[in-house]
């Protein structure tokens, strides 16, 4: 099965230079764009010369305009340019398809006829599952913290404070616990054993959902 490290759903101009961008800045890239072809769009086509700028072809406008009306609450407000125009419009499929094109170039891979139908945002993983995981989504140079933030629901108010393994760990206002329990170099045994050392000592404030992430990481909720 081919991996990506970035999905982003929907080539529209902003999946599309978002593409192009982390692409050249070495990301394995998939769009997935639910209709058959990119580009087209119900849109008026405005754009304003600075877009022109970032290395959009001029051989996309369709039309120049160096005078714009406004009507506001009855009156008219009209803005003239001496210079060459002051928006253009443009075919968003013939866009598409040259935003497509250069997002493909810095090495993106675009799939049509691909919608997206399920996002499983509440997925719960086994310790050993996210630990896992959590190595493959880690790009830092440096050796990441592994940190566990524990949301509490405990039964009484009380105070949340301890030792695990000669560390103090605290809650915050609000009740949740952050604890690092070690760095991502380590091996899957010794940070399993913090782990459980750590949700031994706080299981007495009713753990509500346990996250774990490194300093850089989407946070990867756990079974508890
Ligand atoms: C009538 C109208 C006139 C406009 N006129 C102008 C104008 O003159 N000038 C201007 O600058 N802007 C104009 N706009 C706004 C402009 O079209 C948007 O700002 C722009 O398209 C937003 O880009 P986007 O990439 O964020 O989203 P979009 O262009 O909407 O792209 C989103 C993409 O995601 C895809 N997608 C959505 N859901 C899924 C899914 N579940 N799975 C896979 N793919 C999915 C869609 O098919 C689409 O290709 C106009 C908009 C409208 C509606």
């Amino acid at each position: 099965m081919e991996k990506f490290e970035v999905i982003i759903v929907g080539a529209g101009p902003a999946g599309l230079r978002a593409a192009k961008v982390l692409a050249e800045a070495g990301k394995k890239v998939l769009v997935l764009e639910k209709n058959p072809v990119v580009g087209p769009k119900i849109c008026a086509g405005g754009a304003f010369p600075k877009i022109f700028q970032q290395g959009i072809p001029d051989d996309l406008i369709e039309r120049k305009f160096n005078l714009l009306k406004i009507h506001l609450d009855g009156r008219t407000y009209e803005i003239k340019s001496k210079k060459d125009y002051l928006l253009s419009t443009i075919d968003r499929g013939k866009l598409g398809q040259w935003m497509a094109k250069e997002a493909e170039k810095a090495g993106a891979k675009i799939l049509i006829n691909s919608r997206v139908i399920l996002i499983e945002k509440n997925k719960l993983y086994s310790l050993e599952e996210a630990l896992e995981l959590l190595k493959e989504i880690s790009y830092t140079k440096f050796d990441a913290t592994v940190e566990v933030h524990i949301k509490t629901a405990p039964k009484k108010k009380t105070s949340i404070r301890g030792t695990v393994n000669l560390t103090e760990y605290k809650a915050d206002a609000a009740g949740n616990i952050h604890q690092i329990i070690g760095k991502l170099s380590w091996d899957k045994k010794k940070l399993t054993e913090n782990y459980l050392a750590l949700l031994a000592a706080t299981r007495q404030y009713n753990p509500a959902s346990v996250t774990l992430c490194t300093t850089m990481s989407p946070g990867i909720r756990l079974q508890i």
